[in-house]
């Protein structure tokens, strides 16, 4: 089915994930991403109230999660039944992947300190940092596309989010006069872990990729040159493939003075891993619950050190440092 089923993985996408993970995994991964994925939300303290009492009485079925008290799956649920509830129009939850709710919670942001998100529409994750730090930060929220950045104020509006503000930009050209004490860089990609498949698809190409990985590695060498020394960088993409990810971290990490820091906690509790060639990184494998994502945490140490190997497979490629 993989490789010629225009219903199944791309015949490009299919190639890549044999070579990385091999012809099981792949199938698994193309079964994950041929269900039809239970909706999820995130409640949102911002607004107060008992809103998981308030679904409940709804009549919303809701399954909590381990990894995180605000998130639920809904699993008798379309999101249609979700927009129709008061909790919806006035901000009390949010419709959220679940892999995309861990990328805020790997980044840990606390209270009083300067918050970068690079990629920020529609604001899922702008959102969730404010709700994890009760608006007690301070976020910087950046968009290129002037609709997409309509979209992220109006849903900050929407959930009660005071601690953020918009700039409509390209975060590649932010002025090195900033600085933050973290960085959320949930990366433009190819979407290779989030596919709507069963359906033909002639939008997923390899100069699609190519693109992506440009953009993704002029904004992660961004990312570290606006981070304070000490401060914490999250690079998540909603791809599966290593040259989105991996390779971008290494290719940031070589020669800079910045290292991984592990993500733990998540293996434990349900979520669907795959196996990742960089130590300390997170995959998630496309399921009926979560969609495929990756997630890496980089410490920009002030000191330089010894660049991590690469699995025997590719080499990392030099860059010329500005
Ligand atoms: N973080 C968002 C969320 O959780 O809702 C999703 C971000 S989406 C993966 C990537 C976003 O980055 C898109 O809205 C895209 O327009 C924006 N983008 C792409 N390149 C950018 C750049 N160079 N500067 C700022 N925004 C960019």
């Amino acid at each position: 089915m993989c490789d010629t089923d225009i219903f199944g993985l791309p015949p490009v996408l299919s190639e890549l994930l044999k070579r990385q993970y091999g012809d099981e995994v792949t199938e698994k991964i193309e079964s994950g991403c041929l269900q039809k994925r239970t909706v999820s939300l995130r409640i949102n303290p911002l607004k107060g109230g008992n809103t998981s009492d308030e679904l409940l009485q709804a009549g919303i079925n809701l399954a909590g999660l381990e990894w995180y008290g605000d998130a639920y799956l809904l699993p008798s649920c379309s999101e249609a039944d979700v927009e129709k509830l008061p909790a919806y129009s006035e901000g009390r939850v949010y419709l959220q992947s679940l892999s995309s709710m861990i990328p805020p919670l790997v980044l840990d942001p606390r209270p009083d300190t300067d918050i970068l998100d690079m990629a920020a529409a529609p604001g899922g994750k702008t959102t969730e940092i404010a709700a994890l730090t009760s608006n007690k930060c301070r976020i910087t929220a950046c968009e290129r596309d002037p609709i997409r950045a309509q979209r992220l104020k109006y849903n900050l509006e929407k959930q009660g989010v005071s601690c953020a503000y918009v700039m409509v930009t390209d975060s590649r050209t932010l002025s090195d006069a900033f600085s933050f004490d973290k960085i959320l860089l949930d990366a433009p990609c190819s979407g290779s872990g989030t596919l709507n498949l069963g359906m033909p698809n002639t939008h997923f190409t390899r100069q699609l990729i190519d693109k992506c990985i440009r953009a993704q590695k002029a904004l992660i060498l961004k990312a570290l040159s606006l981070l304070k020394v000490g401060g914490e960088l999250v690079y998540s993409t909603c791809s599966i493939l290593e040259e989105e990810n991996e390779e971008i971290v290494r290719y940031a990490l070589d020669g800079s003075d910045a290292e991984i820091v592990p993500v733990s906690g998540f293996d434990a509790c349900g979520v669907p891993l795959l196996q990742t060639s960089l130590a300390g990184t997170l995959c998630i494998c496309p399921d009926i619950n979560y969609e495929g994502f990756f997630v890496a945490k980089i410490k920009k140490t002030g000191r330089r050190v010894k660049t991590p190997q690469p699995s025997a497979k590719q080499k990392p490629r030099r860059r010329k440092r500005q």
